[in-house]
């Protein structure tokens, strides 16, 4: 059992404190609960006939009430069942109805003002909460169900919302309508609406916490509360797991294959993506809900992408499986690259959430190399091929591409061209140049001049009209994801 589902040690009241609780038809547990009780084991043990059979309690509405036990655990484990995640752990988030809320200070009010020797108010405001017994009560009932640990941060987590039919009426007079006609004249301090026009449960905290004496409530409410004609119903339960997070690298061969799918007016301009041919791939492998794709930096569909690959990163949005076997990430990678010969993927690795961090970072602060193959007009000689091998640290100012201004904002940006080399001279008018430049340059723009748009460029630096025709990215110099060893994988298989 975790820690925090032990004894706390109790706090054990004075039997007459009972008394006016159980007058008030509050459950076994709720009666313990408002006595301050800790004691965990008194919540678990209660007995079935301590419970006044069909009597709804005024406190939780029946959320903590025994006879409903068998009923909750089966559609909690029922849920949790079709759901089918693989989890260590998990947590419960619970959502009781708001009604409860108003009732929970009624009550305290009550118990203060008729009870006050007993009920101090100190002391009301330390009782264990409803969503706290019922993580003590069906805490370890779940855990023995699915053999499983109860942890309050885990990244599974079970959540429930407990709603009442009966219990909307309640809250009406904190409707906005009707507290303005209430307050006439004063300024509405509580903003008791979400944009929905559904009553917010801070929005009811707050408003309850300006009700401070039983004269006041009664006013606008039942003080103490009475019963309702039906118990809340637990009408939702959600299983969801955190996100997981695979790094790698790709390299893409294909000069006709985009990086993200490219659909513009709902028309599909490339028939697959590289997200899609190392996502699919992935999802079969970890059944996630949704996925995000992210890279350090992108290329053109035209543009292959070379050398030791860039780096990438996949969010699976709710997974299914989360635990892996050694050679998971290896098959998954065979998989992808003997379905296609159009990219591949190396490294592929689980990271943890922090670590996609570095993903971001690179995005801006990391160096590229590239491989162009130029065209220019006038032939090339000795001399131009020096000037370009002689070039360190160029600064080129690059308004926005034309052909990316539907989806960029208009801006000048500043980057840096660290150094070229010619690397092959094909004929007089064509060769191949190397360049290793700041992450985000425009090589094309620069190569072409993109109307003057981008200064100096190549065109400027040679006199001469200049295009490109070819382009490769040699490296992204992006230490991330770690390498993996070759071959070190084929250790063991899934079992
Ligand atoms: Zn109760």
């Amino acid at each position: 059992m975790a820690d925090d589902l032990e004894p706390q040690g109790s706090l054990s009241n004075p039997p007459f404190a009972e008394g006016p609780l159980k007058e008030l038809k509050c459950c076994s547990r709720c009666v313990l609960r408002l006595c301050g009780e800790r004691n965990i084991s008194l919540y678990q043990n209660i007995e079935m006939e301590e419970d006044v059979k069909d009597q709804i309690c005024v406190a939780c509405l029946g959320i903590l009430a025994k006879t409903q036990e068998s009923v909750f655990v089966h559609k909690i484990q029922s849920t949790v069942q079709n759901a089918g995640h693989q989890f260590e752990n998990f947590t419960f988030a619970i959502s009781v109805p708001l009604p409860v809320l108003l009732r929970q200070h009624s009550i305290s009010l009550f118990l203060q003002e008729n009870y006050s020797s007993t009920f101090d108010k100190k002391k009301l405001d330390e009782i264990p909460s409803i969503k706290e017994v019922f993580k003590w009560v069906y805490g370890p009932i779940i855990e023995k169900l699915f053999q499983v640990n109860y942890k309050p941060l885990s990244p599974f987590k079970i959540s429930l919302v407990f709603v009442n039919k009966d219990g909307g009426k309640e809250l009406e007079f904190l409707e906005p309508s009707k507290s303005r006609t209430r307050q006439k004249g004063k300024r509405q301090r509580v903003e008791l609406t979400s944009p929905e026009g559904i009553l917010t449960r801070s929005a009811v905290k707050k408003a309850l916490a300006e009700i401070t004496t039983v004269h006041q409530l009664k006013r606008l409410a039942e003080c103490p509360p009475k019963s309702l004609n039906s118990p809340s119903i637990l009408s939702e339960v959600m299983c969801s797991h955190e996100s997981i997070f695979i790094a790698g690298r790709y390299n893409k061969f294909s000069r006709v294959l985009c990086q993200t799918p490219w659909i513009i007016d709902n028309v599909r301009h490339c028939e697959s993506s590289v997200e899609e041919k190392i996502c699919n791939q992935i999802r079969k492998g970890i059944l996630a809900d949704e996925h995000k794709f992210a890279s350090a930096g992108r290329e053109d569909v035209d543009v292959r992408m070379l050398g030791n690959g860039r780096p990438f990163l996949v969010e699976l949005i709710n997974p299914r499986i989360t635990r892996f076997c050694e050679s998971f990430f290896t098959d998954v990678q065979h998989e992808i690259n003997s379905s296609t010969t159009d990219i591949s993927v190396r490294d592929l690795q689980q990271v943890t959430k922090d670590e996609c961090l570095v993903l971001k970072d690179a995005e801006t602060n990391k160096t590229k190399t590239y491989k162009a193959l130029i065209w220019t007009e006038k032939q090339v000689t000795d001399e131009h091929v020096q000037i370009l091998n002689d070039i360190k640290d160029l600064m080129i100012s690059q308004k926005t591409p034309l052909r990316v201004l539907h989806r960029r904002p208009l801006a000048v940006r500043e980057r840096c061209i660290y150094h070229m080399t010619v690397a092959e001279q094909i004929d007089s008018n064509h060769f191949n140049l190397l360049l290793k430049t700041q992450a985000g340059t425009y090589i094309k723009e620069f190569v072409h001049g993109d109307f003057g748009r981008t200064k100096p460029n190549l065109g400027h630096l040679l006199n001469s009209e200049t295009d490109i025709l070819q382009l490769d990215v040699e490296s992204v110099d992006v230490d991330w994801p770690p390498r993996k060893e070759e071959n070190s994988d084929r250790l063991g298989k899934c079992t």
